[in-house]
């Protein structure tokens, strides 16, 4: 339903709830964030409201972090409940996914990742992907590189985003049939579903179209079509946000 990811100089998680915030007029049934944090990873998940989230966020306190992502979802596949909410982990915890859209066959990798020994902890279709991403990284070790692989074998309409323990900086996205573009900052960088989430911080963002990865760094922003081949930014003008 709706993206927000960060990376740059502030606190990530602030970022991210006051991005999500800007999108709640969407409508969604739960929400939830993760953080890179010393060589790790922490997130939390509430089905609800923001009131929900926040809840959980002040019993039990993420560290701070100037990298993450965050996600407000309308469920498709699997109850409102807050194993279902995104982000999703891989098993190791140490990917985290979140996703808007359907992945239509999740079912098929489902059944294959847990024949390949994975523990699956939700019913829907994104958490595939978090664990397929997880076994690419591991044989690859470059996260772009791994949302590739997993692009290509994914049927459906999605926007995925993805950090990894091992990439503390990096943001990864993907976009196949909804929207994503990046938000281009001054020593910060943001992706996001809508453009509303980094319009008061940025004046300037660029587009992930069809079949493309994004991948955010310390250098800024790069773009490659599922095959790794660089594309042409399409970048654009963001209109002052409040
Ligand atoms: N299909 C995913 C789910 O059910 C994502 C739904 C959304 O776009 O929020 O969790």
């Amino acid at each position: 339903c709706g993206i927000v990811a960060y990376a740059g100089g502030r606190s990530a998680l602030d970022v991210i709830l006051a991005g999500l915030r800007r999108l709640e007029g969407l409508g969604y049934d739960s929400a939830g964030v993760a953080v890179l944090v010393d060589g790790g990873l922490a997130a939390a998940k509430k089905a609800g409201t923001f009131a929900d989230l926040h809840a959980e966020l002040a019993e039990r306190p993420l560290p701070a972090g100037t990298t993450g992502i965050g996600h407000i979802r309308r469920a498709t596949h699997g109850p409102a409940v807050d194993a279902n909410a995104h982000p999703h982990l891989d098993d190791s915890g140490r990917v985290a996914v979140v996703h808007n859209g359907v992945i239509g066959n999740s079912g098929e990798l489902r059944d294959e990742l847990a024949r390949r020994g994975h523990e699956l902890a939700s019913g829907t279709d994104t958490e595939a992907a978090a664990h397929l991403l997880a076994e690419h990284f591991s044989s690859c070790g470059d996260l772009a590189e791994a949302m590739r692989q997993v692009c290509r074998r994914l049927v459906g309409e999605f926007a995925l985003v993805a950090v990894h323990a091992d990439e503390p900086e990096v943001v990864v996205g993907a976009s196949r049939g909804l929207p994503l573009s990046a938000g281009l900052g001054e020593g910060e960088l943001f992706l996001a579903s809508d453009d509303a989430v980094f319009a008061p911080y940025v004046r300037e963002a660029a587009a992930v179209d069809e079949d493309q990865v994004v991948v955010l760094h310390r250098d800024g922003v790069r773009i490659t079509d599922f095959e790794g081949v660089p594309v042409d930014m399409r970048t654009y003008r963001v209109e002052a946000g409040d």
